[in-house]
């Protein structure tokens, strides 16, 4: 007994201390059996209604009204109930206790009534058959209440001491022996049912907690499957399918969708130099300022590596530029890690639906397309797409994805363009050309395809090449004739450039001041000390140095005394000018004084007529090279143009 009452008083303060929503659910328990509830009330009120007929007794009739009634609403609230769809998650807990108090007022008085019912006809009635309903009834009832709304323990230990005690205060007050014993059996039958009405209750809570705690972490997997690890925002999954299903939220309604594929200008950059941590810092970074923007209002996502995407509802264009602005404007703001401010940019490329697409795969393609223009275009930019977009994109994927495998099979090939002295007598050097025959495309241009070869870094082999073969073609030449060969600002920044000269030279037996690599102005400024350095490394190898295209960039004379280049080539541009414009002969005259002031020699590319070539004797630079003295040919013509004795250029016959 004493063990009962304390678990009575722990029940008070553990019932207390569970979740609001848990006993939300164990409410719903008491919900759970709507038969039973109207098979009790059916037989109780037809038993007390019977009881009550039978006797004529006007206290047992009321008595017996009430029940009926009582038990007419709780079948009603019952079968409401079921009929009521489940309420969302917010307004729960607030139903719950609403609902428990209704439940609660409806039990605690049906109990109390059928308690009353069999105290009355106890009182009442002398009939021991009527007696016996009515006793069996209510305690009938009150063995099954015990089991069946444990799920509420005090519901259910209340309604038992309801229904009971009134029998065992009538019983006891008739003064007959045998009925006082069967009071005192129904205290202890009271006791037995309240333990088991305790015992249940502990079964149910641990089940239900059970099952919520797996409920739980299930969703909290699923979120986590949904997740990018790296930086916490949505996963290409959960991506997909939010885009998805904001596109059919979209249907044929006016509102727009702006989808913003982001790549990260530099950040590999970040990641060779400083590590993957601060890369991986870098990231997160990113992708939480662009979630704190965007993450109410849409969508963030990384879609791998350093792209992400957002997506968000725009009313018009220039709400989509404002937001590609904002983008562009919160990855620029560093990311501080380890004591160092990390900064990248971006590049956009936007497609908005439903205009440039209704389905998530389309419109992804698109803003892909977009990206890879806005690439195209240099750092930092957006670009919307545009439906031509598509072929030019194409090809130079498709390029792309050919030239892998192009080296080996034999799909390259070298073209000379010989570089004359000014009388156009003598071959002072040729320059090598490269050439592709691509087996799906023909015959691509190298100002097509070397950009192409530049992005996938092929040209970093592919120039390797290029060195060795040129070197292996013109071992062959006199000693007197140089190659010169063009160089990519990638290869010039590859660690390994020196060894792959050096390599060439060597399996080829050139000698090495026979070698010039040609590269162009804009790599210089891009990164002065690096290319300063690179070049260093290439002349202690006694390998020279052109500077080529001379006067495209934005160049700076300064740059001349900068870097350690034996002959500077004077672009085409220029040279096609000296006809009609004082002003570029004027340029030329001064740079060929300059570089011979400076120790170096210059070439003059693109001579197409016998003007410029006149013009350029006379402002005597030290060669010429153009279309008008020789075009590109191929190894074998160069090799017999070079055997062939007292040979005139074409220009010149
Ligand atoms: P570049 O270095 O300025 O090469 C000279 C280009 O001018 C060649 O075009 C050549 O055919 C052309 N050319 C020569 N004489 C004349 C002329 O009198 N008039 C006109 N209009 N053009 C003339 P090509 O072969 O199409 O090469 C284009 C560019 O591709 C080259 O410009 C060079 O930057 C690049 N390139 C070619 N081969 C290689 C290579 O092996 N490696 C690298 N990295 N780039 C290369
Ligand atoms: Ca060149
Ligand atoms: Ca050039």
């Amino acid at each position: 007994m004493s063990g009962l009452i304390s678990r009575l008083r722990q029940l008070r303060h553990s019932d207390q201390a569970i979740a609001a929503s848990v006993r939300a659910t164990l409410l719903e328990s008491l919900y759970a059996s709507p038969q039973s509830l109207v098979i009790g009330a059916l037989t109780s009120s037809g038993i007390t209604g019977i009881v009550a007929i039978v006797s004529s007794n006007r206290w047992l009739i009321a008595c017996a009204v009430a029940i009926a009634l009582v038990a007419g609403i709780r079948v009603i609230d019952v079968i409401r109930r079921r009929r009521q769809p489940r309420r969302a998650k917010p307004s729960k807990n607030s139903w719950a206790g609403r609902q428990e108090f209704l439940y609660r007022s409806g039990a605690l008085g049906y109990s109390a009534l059928l308690g009353t019912f069999g105290l009355l006809t106890l009182i009442h009635s002398d009939d021991g058959v009527l007696q016996l309903l009515a006793v069996t009834t209510t305690i009938g009832y009150a063995a099954g209440i015990a089991g069946r709304n444990a799920g509420r323990p005090w519901i259910a230990l209340s309604q038992l001491c309801f229904a009971s005690l009134p029998l065992t205060v009538g019983l006891m007050i008739s003064l007959q022996p045998l009925k006082m014993a069967l009071a005192a059996v129904i205290v202890l039958f009271v006791v037995a049912m309240m333990d088991i009405t305790l015992q249940t209750y502990g079964v149910i809570l641990k089940a239900t907690l059970v099952s919520r705690e797996k409920a739980a972490l299930a969703e909290h997997h699923a979120a986590i499957a949904r997740r990018d690890d790296l930086t916490g925002v949505a996963n290409r999954t959960a991506f997909r399918e939010w885009f998805e299903a904001r596109l059919q939220a979209l249907g044929d309604g006016d509102g727009r969708l702006a989808i913003y594929w982001i790549d990260l200008d530099r950040f590999k950059e970040i990641n060779d130099s400083f590590g993957h941590l601060a890369g991986n810092a870098l990231l997160a970074g990113v992708a939480q300022r662009l979630d704190a923007a965007f993450g109410a209002t849409g969508i963030v996502a990384r879609l791998g590596g350093d792209e992400f995407a957002v997506i968000r509802d725009v009313d018009q264009q220039i709400d989509a530029v404002a937001t590609g602005e904002q983008i562009i404007g919160l990855v620029e703001q560093p990311v501080h890690h380890d004591g160092r401010a990390l900064c990248v940019g971006a590049s956009l490329g936007i497609a908005i639906a439903p205009t440039d697409g209704i389905d998530a795969d389309t419109l992804l393609k698109n803003a892909d397309l977009a990206l890879y223009r806005a690439k195209d275009s240099g750092r930092g930019q957006m670009r919307f797409y545009e439906p031509l977009m598509d072929e030019k994109i194409e090809r130079t994927r498709d390029l792309g994805a050919e030239m892998q495998g192009a080296l080996e099979r034999g799909e390259f090939h070298l073209m000379f363009q010989p570089i004359f002295d000014l009388t156009g007598e003598r071959i002072l050097s040729c320059e090598t050309l490269l050439r592709w025959t691509n087996r799906r495309f023909g015959v691509i241009s190298p100002a097509e395809f070397i950009p192409i070869a530049e992005d996938n870094s092929l040209i970093v082999v592919i120039g390797g090449w290029v060195i060795r073969e040129a070197c292996r073609i013109a071992s062959g030449w006199p000693a007197d004739v140089t190659i010169a060969v063009n160089l990519s600002p990638i290869q010039l920044r590859s660690a390994n450039l020196p060894t792959v000269i050096m390599s060439a030279l060597a399996t080829s037996g050139l000698a090495a001041d026979r070698l010039e690599l040609e590269v162009t102005e804009s790599v210089l400024l891009e990164d002065i000390d690096a290319s300063l350095a690179a070049l260093d490394a290439i002349n202690r190898l006694d390998v020279r140095t052109t500077l080529d295209d001379f006067g495209t960039g934005y160049s700076s004379l300064s740059y001349l005394t900068k870097f350690p280049f034996q002959t500077l080539k004077i672009d085409r541009s220029f040279i096609a000018d000296l006809e009609q414009s004082p002003a570029s002969v004027a340029i030329v005259q001064t740079v060929i004084e300059l570089a011979a002031k400076l120790g170096m020699q210059t070439v003059a590319e693109g001579v197409e007529t016998h003007a410029q070539l006149d013009q350029l004797r006379r402002t005597r630079c030290d060669a010429v090279q153009g279309f008008l003295l020789a075009h590109p040919m191929p190894a074998n013509m160069i090799a017999s143009m070079l055997a062939g004795a007292g040979f005139k250029a074409q220009g010149q016959s």
